[in-house]
């Protein structure tokens, strides 16, 4: 039979607006030493927004737009949303893609009236041998200022560069205080650049910061931390989350995340916070005391 106190707590995290999936899990989350919290989704807000738009051609900022717009039709990227309403705003219409693929934690490609155009991160560049050397000083600006760069290429040449920026949650800050003084390790893990990743970590006060991470790297990441004998709570939203979230001692999923990611996890965070991690784990330690 499930103790008392532990189905008190469960009750009481409800009224936090944190539902817990069973008793145990309250058990693993007393007992964790570090958190690994997603960035996108997670420590900001999930809402993209384009900030700039460079060009290397003689092509319009609005046609790089358009195409790029296009080309993220059939993608369900957070930053495609992000570049797809950019378009619509401006009233922009959309071409006809052929040929699309969408590379995990790369980006996208795909054809538009027989030219082959992509969109991506370094990786994805470096993939298909486009030289990005051009675009080196604006892709520092972007990232310098906590935005994210991605690189538009057409038939392998560089023609420009797009800064997307999610703002951080406004209690992020604070909630990763409270984690710090609760004596955890607080580590931040991306698919983002390391650079992008980097500038958002120092606002909030982490030094532990894993980028570049390919979607199935999160749960790699997870399995070393815990190699290393530390007991991890994973926090995070997306669908590349959902495995890390489940090899965690304890995966926290951010209400507003993707099914995946709730499924795969114990704790789900009905509040847009990051509090409710700390309100999780500091009720969880709080019931086993009460039990013992
Ligand atoms: P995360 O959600 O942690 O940022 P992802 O693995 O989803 O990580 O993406 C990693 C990187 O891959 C993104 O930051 C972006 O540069 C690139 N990328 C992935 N999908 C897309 C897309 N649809 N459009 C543009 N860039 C993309
Ligand atoms: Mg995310």
């Amino acid at each position: 039979a499930t103790p008392m106190s532990v189905t008190v707590g469960v009750g009481r995290a409800a009224e936090l607006g944190i539902l817990i999936r069973d008793a145990e899990a309250m058990q693993q989350a007393a007992n964790i030493n570090t958190v690994v919290l997603d960035k996108t989704g997670t420590l900001t807000e999930g809402k993209p927004q384009v900030v700039s738009i460079q060009s290397y051609t003689a092509l319009t900022e609005d046609k790089l737009l358009q195409l790029t717009a296009s080309l993220e039709q059939g993608s369900e990227h957070p930053l495609a949303n992000a570049i797809i309403e950019s378009a619509k705003q401006k009233d922009l219409t959309f071409s006809r893609v052929t040929e699309f693929k969408a590379v995990a934690g790369m980006g996208v490609t795909g054809t538009i009236d027989t030219n082959k155009v992509m969109l991506g991160n370094e990786k994805l560049m470096v993939q298909h041998n486009v030289d990005i050397s051009q675009a080196h000083a604006d892709f520092d600006n972007i990232a310098s200022q906590g935005a994210t760069p991605i690189y538009l290429a057409q038939h392998n040449q560089l023609i420009g560069i797009i800064g997307i920026s999610d703002p951080l949650r406004s209690d992020s800050l604070s909630a990763v205080k409270r984690m710090q003084k609760m004596g955890l390790t607080v580590v931040m893990l991306t698919g983002d650049s390391y650079k992008t990743a980097q500038v958002i970590a120092s606002k909030l006060g982490i030094t532990d910061v894993v980028a570049d991470v390919l979607p199935d790297g999160k749960a790699a990441q997870i399995k070393q931390l815990q190699q290393q004998g530390n007991r991890v709570a994973m926090v995070g939203d997306g669908i590349n989350d959902a495995p890390a979230l489940a090899l965690a001692e304890v995966g926290i999923a951010m209400g507003s995340g993707t099914d995946v990611a709730i499924e795969s996890a114990q704790f789900t965070l009905m509040r847009h916070s990051l509090h409710g991690v700390v309100d999780a784990l500091e009720l969880s330690k709080a019931t086993l005391r009460n039990m013992k």
